[in-house]
């Protein structure tokens, strides 16, 4: 697809899909937001972008919705908490497969051929070989990335009868902001943010979560990616040309930032940008946490030139303007002029 275009972002209230649909926004494409605001924020959607109130489990209004004509969708509507998947797992089956496969039901009636979605590199489990490539078997260790291994297959088979073309973007761990698009969860679990609250003196300590990992420091490795470059790999996936044939293509894309930062280093670039000391507890490891997740970019690189472009102090100092922002606002709610 090439020049401006009209696309359908499921997910568009929630982090990544808010960040991708203003960058569609400024490239001069045509957004529709779809989001049924379970955990996404309507303030969230950029404006500019349409917005439509409605699940992935309500298959007339969904039809009705894609009826309307687009030239692709991304779809990151899902449930993605790793430990809700494993109490409820039921929820990531009807929310994630159940409502991916009524969004494919909907695309194909109205002859929607462009999908990428947002999987997960989840949908490996417990890598046997680091950085992880795509060929890498999938085993995903948790309800999370099962449903989000099934929906990809379900895309190879959708494409493989249909004229779907998609790509499937595999990623860790997200991070940053841009402007007002950040990452605003109900009960935060993830190292940044929460190192972030303990700067703006919501929280008194990080707990660093095992410190006996075969890595340099002992603390676990993870890719982190700046939210923005995540976007930019989405739009590379949707503008890549489509196979000439009957049928689609699905391809698949690890991101990843090359080699991973610690705990420690984390939490250390966090003390540098906020000038704040962070005082940091050793606890025990977190239970299902591996040593060290970093995946391959390899084959996005020289398919599509996707190569991320910020580094963690980016991410960082994006987060923390967010941060700082978002209690700014919280504080003039609470304490009206
Ligand atoms: N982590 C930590 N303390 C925290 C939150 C996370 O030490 O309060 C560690 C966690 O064990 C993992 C890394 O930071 O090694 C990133 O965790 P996060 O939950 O952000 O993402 P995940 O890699 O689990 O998707």
């Amino acid at each position: 697809m090439v020049g401006p275009v009209k696309v359908l972002v499921t997910g568009g209230a929630g982090y990544i899909g808010s960040v991708v649909s203003a960058q569609l926004l400024a490239e001069g494409s045509q957004v529709v937001v779809l989001d049924d605001l379970s955990t996404g924020h309507r303030d969230a959607v950029p404006s500019g972008a349409g917005f439509r109130e409605v699940s992935l489990l309500d298959p007339p209004v969904l039809a009705e919705v894609l009826a309307e004509g687009f030239d692709g969708v991304l779809h990151f509507a899902a449930k993605s908490l790793v430990g809700e998947s494993m109490e409820r797992p039921e929820l990531y089956y009807r929310n994630n497969v159940v409502g991916s496969l009524n969004l494919l039901d909907a695309m194909r009636a109205a002859e929607v051929q462009r999908l990428v979605f947002s999987s997960t590199a989840a949908t490996y489990g417990e890598p046997t070989a680091v950085p992880i490539r795509e060929d890498a078997p999938p085993c995903p260790t948790n309800a999370y990335g099962a449903t989000k291994l099934a929906i990809d297959a379900m895309i190879s088979f959708e494409c493989g009868a249909h004229r779907l073309t998609a790509a499937s973007l595999r990623y860790f761990n997200v991070a940053g902001a841009r402007g007002e698009q950040g990452e605003r969860h109900g009960t935060e679990t993830h190292l940044i943010p929460i190192v972030l609250q303990v700067a703006l003196g919501a929280r008194e300590a990080v707990q660093i979560y095992g410190t006996d990992y075969p890595t340099p420091d002992g603390t676990a490795v993870r890719d982190y990616i700046h939210v923005d470059d995540l976007a930019v790999a989405h739009l590379l996936a949707l503008d890549a040309p489509a196979p000439s044939g009957p049928t689609g293509e699905h391809r698949i894309y690890n991101l990843g930032n090359g080699t991973g930062y610690s705990v420690r280093e984390v939490i250390e670039v966090c003390r540098e940008v906020t000038g704040h000391p962070i005082p940091a507890v050793d606890v025990g490891r977190r239970a299902g946490d591996p040593g060290v997740l970093v995946a391959s970019s390899e084959r996005i690189t020289s398919s599509l030139g996707w190569h991320p472009e910020r580094g963690l102090t980016d991410m960082v100092r994006d987060a923390w303007t967010f941060a700082r922002s978002r209690a700014a606002m919280a504080g003039s709610a609470a304490h009206p002029a």
